[in-house]
């Protein structure tokens, strides 16, 4: 019985430094497919009417689609791009270049996949279930943390769960690092966003499924992120090393799992739209049995930085809410199997699992 290794694709390309995104123009030019065929830049509504929106290279009839991060990404927002897409424009685009947060990022990556596969975007919620190829799709994020720069996947909310399309295809073929971009983040914003990615390291390198290859890109992000949130570095340096963290994050989950705090925060997320980033950061607080070192670290950079975290937002949940966060939390086993070994379903029971909720 010879072992299996799963064989992921990476990010073929990458271009990094502090105002790189002037050669975003440069880049795309020969992937250019004709005249007809656009590029279409799914750009943060944060960059709408600022001088940034002016230095996207547009050409010919290339278009610009402002979208809010105020909401995660849906799969009916995807299918409804895929369709405004297709009816505008007599050929396939030449590309997709999703500008912004994690939000922005996935829903790039969603895009470029729904434009040359059929159906809905919820038909490929799982793993593995898209066939045919994305269009080519670069990816700029504008805020580090997340990793959905780097992972083969994106994180939709559809019409019965929230489960990524994780495919060989979602990868992007391009990434365009360029810290400059991420001046204008608020700091809670940077705190929470970045927190995903200190969270990503503690779940994969403290996790059941952790093998050389996760550790060595965990362990380099989590050295990143101690000198970002705890160190003294300048904000320039800090914004560069971020970025870093929230790549190799993605890069250390990519052969493993994340675990208890992303289990919980998806239900978090389902039930209540809680975000991503403050979601993790919510659940984590309350993780010192599980993850004592990452949980003290944490309680560090909370204090360093005066982050005050919203109190009592499962307190007015009836037993139905608990129950369906719940369900959405348990039914992500590989997460929970990757926290708690094989046995996990005798550790984390619906009541302990309620329990922990009920502390937020
Ligand atoms: P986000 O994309 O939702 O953005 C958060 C906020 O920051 C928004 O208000 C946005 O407008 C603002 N913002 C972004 N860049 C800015 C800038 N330069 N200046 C000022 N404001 C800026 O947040 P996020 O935490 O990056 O992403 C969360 C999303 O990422 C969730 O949908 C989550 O599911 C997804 N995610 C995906 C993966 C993956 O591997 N695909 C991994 C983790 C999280
Ligand atoms: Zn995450």
């Amino acid at each position: 019985n010879k072992t299996t290794y799963r064989n992921f694709p990476m990010v073929p390309k990458v271009v990094f430094g502090p105002g790189c995104f002037s050669q975003l123009g440069d880049i795309l030019l020969p992937m250019r497919k004709s005249s007809e065929a656009p590029f279409i830049f799914l750009v943060d509504d944060f960059f709408e009417n600022k001088d940034f929106a002016a230095r996207v290279p547009l050409m010919l009839n290339d278009e610009i689609i402002f979208i809010s991060a105020e909401e995660e990404p849906k799969t009916e927002q995807v299918d409804a791009l895929v369709t405004q897409i297709r009816e505008k424009y007599d050929e396939m685009p030449s590309g997709v270049i999703g500008i912004g947060g994690g939000t922005l990022l996935d829903l790039a990556k969603a895009v470029a996949i729904l434009l040359n596969n059929k159906g809905s975007a919820k038909d490929y919620q799982g793993w593995d279930l898209v066939h045919r190829p994305s269009i080519y799709h670069v990816g700029v994020p504008t805020i580090s943390g997340t990793g959905a720069e780097v992972s083969r996947t994106t994180v939709l909310l559809g019409p019965d769960k929230k489960l990524g399309i994780n495919s060989d295809y979602t990868t992007y073929d391009q990434v365009l690092l360029d810290p400059d971009l991420a001046k204008t983040v608020p700091k809670e914003q940077w705190f929470y966003t970045g927190m995903d990615c200190f969270i990503h390291c503690v779940e994969s390198l403290t996790g059941t499924y952790l093998n050389a290859f996760s550790q060595s890109y965990g362990e380099k992000a989590m050295e990143l992120c101690k000198e970002v949130f705890l160190g003294d570095i300048s904000e320039s340096d800090s914004r560069e090393k971020l970025m870093m963290a929230s790549w190799h994050g993605g890069m250390s989950i990519a052969y493993s799992q994340v675990g208890v705090a992303h289990a919980m925060s998806y239900g978090l997320s389902y039930l209540l739209g809680v975000k991503h980033g403050l979601g993790n950061c919510l659940v984590f607080q309350h993780l010192g049995e599980f993850y004592p070192e990452g949980v003290a670290i944490f309680d560090q950079m909370i204090q360093k930085h005066g982050i005050a975290l919203p109190q009592g937002i499962c307190a007015d949940l009836t037993q139905n809410d608990f129950d369906v966060m719940i369900n959405v939390s348990l039914g992500l086993e590989a997460l929970w199997e990757n926290a708690l070994g094989k046995d996990w379903k005798k550790i984390m029971t619906p009541a302990r699992l309620q329990a922990l909720y009920q502390k937020i």
